[in-house]
Formats: C-alpha cells, structure tokens, sequence
C-alpha cells in the first residue's frame, strides 16, 4: 500500500527493502555504496528516497572508512577513553565547540589534519598538554610548582623520570595531563 510522497504528495511512495545502492561520484575509489539487508521508502513519481537512521548510519560509515577518517563513533569513542569533554576536546583541536560536536554526530566531517590530531591525542594525550603548557609561558610557575608538587608523590619524582626519557606510566600521564587542565582552566578566568 503506497504512502503519500513528503516531497511531491503523490500516493507513490512504496517500502523497499533488500541491498541498498547508492552511487558515488566518479574517482571515489571502492564503486557504489551497497548495504545489504536494508529498509528504505522510494517515490516512484519524483524519485525521492526516504532513508533511515540506521540505513543512513551504515552508509555514513562506509564513507568516513573509504576516506580514511575516523567516524563519528569513533571520535566519541576516542574522547571517551581520554575522559575529556567535549569543550576540552574543542580547545585541544583549536576548534569551536560547535564544530567539534557537528563532528561527533556526524552532522560535519573533520578535515584530515584534525582526523590525525584526534588519533594523536588517542595515543598521546599528554603531549597536548605540553604543548598548551610550552604556548603559555606566564603559567611556568604554576606548572614549575606543580612539577615540584609531584616530588612529594609516594616513592618518586614523575617529572624527573619523564627528563630522562623514561617512559611514564598511564597514571602519572593522567595525573600530569588532568592538572595541567585545571591550570589551563584556572589561567583563562
Ligand atoms: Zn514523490
């Protein structure tokens, strides 16, 4: 039984279900999208197509991996494991809030130059923390205190183990990466 059209309001709007295609500009490599098992609605009177949200999330991440991006999944997923927020996430990436969120819901998609930022904060999240640290100098005392601060850490000095090039453990890395936000924070009011 045909549905009223939302785009053209003929009565030719039909349930369709089976492999999905969707064809790609040419010089995309991998050819059209094809998702298997799929429900969709098609007009046979303007050609519009009504794809849902699970459909339409199954084609999305065919296209984020044909680029070689991380998808909107897997942005939220990375920021997860760092235990950032959102606007912390932003601030990081130099971008606006709004932005950043647009790139978590998939509303936008990230430049490659962001995409290798966030797989970088994934694997280093301390380096950002340096970096912000060494872009603001006024804040070396709070940094330099805090540093000393860790000295008094049971058993041993984080800050003199990361001189010499040892590696640090994940907790001292959240110790050191945490407080250098709050300092972050605490220099932007
Ligand atoms: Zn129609």
């Amino acid at each position: 039984m045909p549905y009223a059209c939302p785009i053209c309001g003929q009565q030719t709007l039909e349930d369709q279900s089976g492999t999905f295609v969707m064809a790609v500009p040419s010089g995309i490599p991998g050819g059209d999208i094809r998702i298997a098992d799929a429900n969709w609605q098609s007009c046979s009177s303007c050609a519009e197509q009504i794809i849902p949200d699970d459909l339409s999330k199954a084609i999305e991440q065919v296209r984020y991996r044909r680029s070689g991006l991380l998808s909107p999944d897997q942005i939220r997923q990375i920021r997860a494991r760092t235990g950032l927020s959102a606007v912390e996430m932003a601030q990081i990436l130099g971008a606006g809030d709004k932005s950043y969120t647009r790139w978590e819901n998939g509303k936008s998609v990230q430049n490659k130059a962001t995409d290798t930022l966030i797989r970088l904060i994934e694997q280093h999240p301390e380096l950002f923390a340096d970096i912000n640290a060494r872009r603001s100098p006024d804040r070396e005392s709070l940094i330099q205190s805090y540093f000393q601060s860790l000295s008094t850490f049971k058993g041993s000095n984080h800050f003199a183990i990361a001189a010499h090039g040892e590696p640090l453990s994940s907790a001292a890395c959240e110790s050191i990466r945490r407080r250098l936000l709050e300092l972050a924070g605490a220099n932007q009011t």
